[in-house]
């Protein structure tokens, strides 16, 4: 089934690992080590079927080779899901054995937690492996604060472009999900002098920050409409589509949510709307940059530094794309592959 799959071949290895214990299965799949070890978080979900897990590491790990690149990082991408249910499913045992498969990758794969894993389930992987980021003996903790920062240095260098204009003064946005990431980045644009208007399924967020940021509310199944001068998804993927790219309302998109397009000809579609896509993976970046420094020693200002550059990062790739007259998305994966191939173009010489 794991050879068969038609993603397999592309990737540098794919290991299944089945701890005796507990009967529960973890994929590592490392998709591209050009650049470095590959980085990317582990995912735990139950999942309905091997075949499903299958196609979300595989998926992910390559999505994580490009925004490492992308990021300027000195890492590959990877990542490993565990095939169990975070609310019954966690133990000791079971992080400690997911610890020594990776251990045994030698430093290949370096982990960190993602969808369903926590600070604490990594500080026990960590006992078994120091291929772990993203704890509190290797950095600054919690990325999240981090990816806002990045997302919102992404909007103003998308807003430079498309109103020629310095700050958010004037201009409203669209958040929909106040989550982690959507909720500090409200706050930023807000301290920007943005407008917002906000969306979440969770209501006690939208009140609370309606309450600190003087948002507006719209509908969840709305808020891709609202009538704002930019739209940042911030919740779950798969939230430009056929049905409500054509009802978007803002001239330029840009949040942090992963996986944003559909599918590929989304970002056509956008281009055809004459809306700006920046690159989903390019202005989330800031949290697996965060988490990249092997050892501590950067403050979280110089972090910050750091992670702006994802305003050069995105200005480029629009100028680019405008002179090729293609979408954004199109240039961010040609300017990823291209460190790729002269990395390797390197190594080789
Ligand atoms: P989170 O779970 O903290 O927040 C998501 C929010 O979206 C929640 O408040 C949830 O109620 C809301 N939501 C869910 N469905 C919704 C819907 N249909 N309409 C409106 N709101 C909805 O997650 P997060 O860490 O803030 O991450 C948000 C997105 O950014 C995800 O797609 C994630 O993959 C991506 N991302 C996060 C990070 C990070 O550092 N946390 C890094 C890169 C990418």
């Amino acid at each position: 089934a794991v050879r068969t799959h038609p993603s397999f071949d592309d990737h540098e290895h794919v290991s299944i690992y089945r701890d005796p214990k507990t009967g529960v299965e973890a994929i590592v799949a490392i998709h591209d080590t050009t650049l470095g070890p590959a980085l990317g978080g582990c995912r735990m979900w139950s999942y309905p079927s091997r075949h499903e897990a299958l196609d979300d590491v595989l998926r992910l790990s390559r999505g994580m080779t490009y925004k490492n690149a992308l990021a300027g990082l000195p890492h590959g991408g990877g990542k490993a899901v565990i095939v169990a249910d975070p609310r019954t499913d966690k133990s000791e045992a079971l992080f400690e054995a997911f610890g020594d498969h990776v251990e045994t990758l030698g430093g290949r794969y370096i982990t960190a937690e993602d969808v369903g894993i926590s600070d604490a389930d990594m500080e026990i992987v960590a006992r078994r492996t120091g291929h772990v980021r993203g704890i509190r003996a290797t950095g600054l903790g919690d990325p999240s604060p981090y990816t806002a920062w990045g997302v919102f240095c992404g909007i103003r260098a998308a807003v430079r472009h498309r109103f020629r204009r310095a700050s958010l003064e004037g201009l409203t946005v669209a958040v929909q999900g106040l989550g982690h990431v959507g909720g500090r980045l409200a706050a930023l644009l807000h301290a920007d002098g943005a407008r917002l208007i906000v969306a979440d399924i969770d209501t006690d967020r939208v009140a609370e920050v309606a309450a600190r940021c003087g948002a507006d509310v719209a509908p969840v199944d709305r808020i891709h409409a609202a009538d704002a001068d930019l739209f940042a998804p911030c919740a779950l993927g798969g939230g430009l589509n056929a049905a409500t790219i054509p009802e978007i309302r803002a001239k330029v998109v840009c949040g942090a949510a992963n996986n944003q397009l559909r599918t590929p000809g989304d970002a056509a579609a956008l281009v055809a709307r004459d809306i700006l896509y920046a690159p989903d993976y390019l202005v989330n970046a800031g949290g697996v940059i965060s988490i990249a420094p092997e050892r501590p020693g950067m403050t979280a200002d110089e972090m910050k530094e750091r992670i702006a550059r994802i305003d050069s990062t995105l200005s480029f790739v629009l100028k680019r794309a405008d002179a090729e007259g293609v979408s954004p998305a199109v240039i961010a994966d040609r300017v990823a592959e291209e460190r790729i191939f002269e990395a390797a173009r390197r190594k080789s010489a």
